[in-house]
């Protein structure tokens, strides 16, 4: 596309007076931001805004299949340059329990790391998906959490199988899981997904059990670098 040569640059000097609105999801809610700060991150609002598209004429984007909770994320981040998948409120998702009442309810923090990753592919921020990324990482790291199935294939649908959170999700399986689950969810996972923790298994079939579990040491082989040098130490 014609973006292409764009490059997101580093977080001087911008102009704090130019504003925005993008509207989220289907009741649209507003979110009013500065232009500079979004343009710089995000290949596609730069588009959006830079006169790529018809849209840029007016200030206003919308974006109705984006959900509330994950551009909330995405804009926290923006301004403080912190991914926040913890801090969220519990939400009326629509099932209900045997007396027909709407039950509260958090989203696993994988799933809510895939939904921001997501929308940072879809944002074209390569940034925002490298810190998405490394927050999973952080959580992972306190806990065995092993995704769930339901996470593992609603990933399927909403990220390039290519992806590096689509990577990093099949070693923490493969290094988590144990053969009874695996026997119990393997009918029910993406044949892709499959083969890419045949692939694991292969590569680290020499390696000791608490080897194989991706390390914070090692998030460079997960995050999307330009080049060698900027690869994060
Ligand atoms: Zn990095």
């Amino acid at each position: 596309m014609a973006a292409e040569n764009h490059r997101p640059a580093k977080r001087t000097k911008y102009d704090f007076t130019n504003d925005v609105t993008v509207l989220i999801g289907k009741d649209e809610k507003k979110f009013a931001l500065h232009k500079s700060l979004i343009c710089k991150s995000s290949i596609f609002f730069w588009a959006a805004y830079s006169g790529v598209w018809k849209e840029s004429k007016e200030a206003t984007v919308r974006l109705p299949e984006t959900e509330t909770q994950s551009f909330t994320t995405y804009v926290g981040w923006l301004y403080t340059e912190r991914v926040d998948l913890l801090e969220e409120p519990e939400q009326k998702l629509p099932w209900t329990d045997k007396k027909g009442e709407t039950l509260p309810h958090r989203l696993p923090l994988t799933r809510r790391a895939i939904d921001c990753f997501a929308l940072g592919d879809m944002l074209q921020d390569v940034n925002f998906r490298n810190a998405v990324i490394t927050e999973l990482m952080c959580i992972c790291k306190m806990g065995d959490t092993i995704p769930s199935l339901r996470s593992i294939t609603c990933m399927w649908e909403v990220i390039p199988q290519n992806s590096k959170m689509v990577e990093l999700i099949a070693e923490y399986w493969a290094a988590e899981c144990s053969t009874k689950e695996f026997d119990a969810s393997v009918d029910m996972l993406p044949d892709g997904f499959v083969k890419m923790l045949a692939r694991v298994g292969i590569r680290d079939k020499h390696m000791a059990s608490d080897m194989r579990k991706p390390s914070m040491r090692e998030k460079w082989r997960y995050h999307e670098h330009a080049s060698e040098n900027e690869k994060c130490k």
